[in-house]
């Protein structure tokens, strides 16, 4: 179990300034380590030639055809445009379709002649040769490693840095052997295949997927602040005030509306999965159990931790979505009461008896709950799925409408543009003392045959592409290295 003890940075030997931006951190040989190709080399690249992935979703793709029109004297206007809708959509909570329409339009127009000129331009190339880097294999020389931040099922999470940019990530080592004998391959390849899909602010990003001799490695976002069960049960009185619970239920809510609209049900909400960085923010984590829906469909099994898993989930029954708004109400109440629903102060209930409260009894609320809070948890925590908040049709949409939220700005949340109600202190780390964590002992006697090759080949993809090309840009390397012509003039940077 954690101990309430605060380590002091001193003794968690991690870099200042965690989450590190900036040149600090960089190797000195940075610039060999992110040296562009020849594009003769670069020309037989497999890129799909898609106006939406090239141009809109990949972060440098985006901002190379951003200075590609902007180099263009008949485009220029569009791009002001573009510029100016992003904010407005940003800002404006209720989206007008007029919006909407002129995206659609905007889009439409440039994704055309615009877009096959584009490819025909230095700025493509340029892309080209950043797509080359970023294929590089990747082993564990491309990281520093620091300290031990937390252990799992198959391995321990280090804290790591990005030896050519400085970033700073957490890297989760799962060993060979141990995934071998407890029969984790297809846990944990669901996990890296779940997470590169994935792109969004409230969930853990994979940035990285290789593999060393003895271990398969998951490079994740760093969230150095601790987990949620730490701050409601090691700090201070159990529990967290009012604007705390709202700010991280209204994160977790845009975290779960991403992962439902990308047909993944997550199954494992818990304070201790919800993770807080250096700024407050959180993120989901931990998608062992996660589970991609095929179309419409629903999924059945009895997955989770016992003490929040839905009443359907336990009734061996099918479900759907339903089961994370159920998981979203026993974390805002244990956020509240600063224990967990159904179970008293250390009180251990006997499986039966806890799938017993689950299904039969009701909850009971203590002064601590507000009238919006208690009637925000008693609707997610409703028994029938089909009656609960978030499973009544407009899906985690009728979550945020909820009054408990009326003080929060969705649209400026999910831009990242909410300043959280508390700021870890960078001088402490929230969580168990790093020797209290055992050592990770390797098991003897299992060997590694070609069937197990065979799977790390799926497992290590190296870079993934949006996470990294963020990082480049993060860390200015992408402004410091993305230089045009022989005059080595700087190319105007497009931060918004
Ligand atoms: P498992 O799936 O084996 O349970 P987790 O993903 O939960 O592994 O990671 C184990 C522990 O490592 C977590 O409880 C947490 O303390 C730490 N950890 C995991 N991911 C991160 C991260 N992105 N940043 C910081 N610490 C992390
Ligand atoms: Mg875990
Ligand atoms: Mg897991």
């Amino acid at each position: 179990e954690r101990r309430v003890t605060l380590v002091t940075r001193e003794v968690s030997s991690l870099p200042a300034g965690r989450g590190s931006r900036g040149s600090r951190g960089r190797s000195c040989k940075w610039k060999d380590m992110l040296r562009f190709s020849h594009i003769s080399q670069c020309m037989d690249l497999d890129i799909e030639r898609d106006y939406l992935s090239l141009c809109v979703n990949q972060p440098i793709g985006k901002k190379l055809f951003h200075l590609f029109c902007r180099s263009r004297p008949d485009l220029q206007n569009n791009i002001s445009l573009l510029d100016a809708l992003v904010c407005v959509d940003t800002l404006e909570f209720r989206k007008p379709t007029s919006l909407f329409l002129c995206f659609r339009s905007m889009h439409e127009y440039l994704c055309g002649e615009p877009f096959v000129q584009y490819q025909d331009s230095l700025f493509f190339d340029r892309f080209l040769q950043w797509k080359m880097l970023e294929r590089q294999p990747i082993t564990k020389q491309a990281f520093r490693q620091y300290r031990l931040l937390g252990k799992g099922g198959f391995g321990e999470v280090w804290a790591c840095q990005v030896r050519a940019t400085g970033m700073m990530y957490a890297c989760k080592k799962l060993q060979k052997t141990h995934v071998k004998m407890r029969k984790g391959e297809t846990m944990a390849l669901n996990e890296k295949q779940i997470l590169e899909g994935l792109n969004s602010r409230f969930v853990v990003n994979l940035a990285y997927a290789y593999e060393t001799k003895h271990a398969l490695c998951m490079v994740l976002t760093m969230m150095s602040g601790g987990d949620l069960k730490f701050h409601i049960h090691n700090v201070g009185v159990p529990g967290l005030d009012k604007d705390r619970v709202r700010f991280y239920a209204a994160e977790v809510c845009c975290g779960l509306i991403h992962l439902h609209r990308n047909s993944i049900l997550y199954r494992d909400l818990k304070p201790e999965n919800i993770l807080l960085d250096d700024h407050g923010h959180i993120r989901i984590s931990d998608l062992g159990l996660a589970v991609r829906l095929s179309e419409g469909s629903v999924v059945r099994g009895m997955v989770g931790t016992l003490g929040y898993m839905a009443p359907e989930v336990i009734g061996h029954k099918h479900y759907g979505t339903s089961v994370d708004w159920w998981g979203l109400g026993c974390l805002v109440y244990e956020m509240t009461a600063g224990q967990p629903p159904l179970r008293l102060k250390g009180e251990h209930p006997k499986p039966s008896e806890m799938e017993r409260r689950i299904q039969k009894e009701e909850l009971e609320y203590g002064d601590k709950f507000s009238k919006e809070v208690k009637d925000l948890c008693s609707s997610l925590l409703t028994k029938n799925p089909r009656e609960r908040l978030g499973c009544r049709g407009s899906g985690g949409r009728e979550v945020q409408s909820h009054l408990f939220f009326q003080s929060i700005n969705f649209r400026m949340l999910e831009a990242g543009l909410v300043e959280p109600p508390f700021k870890p202190d960078p001088r402490l780390v929230y969580c168990t003392d790093v020797h209290d964590i055992e050592e990770f002992s390797s098991v003897k006697g299992v060997s590694l045959d070609q069937r197990d090759h065979d799977f790390y080949c799926k497992f290590h993809s190296g870079s993934i592409p949006i996470t990294w090309q963020n990082e480049m840009i993060e860390t200015r390397c992408f402004s410091e290295l993305n230089i045009f012509g022989p005059d080595g003039s700087r190319s105007p940077d497009l931060d918004c």
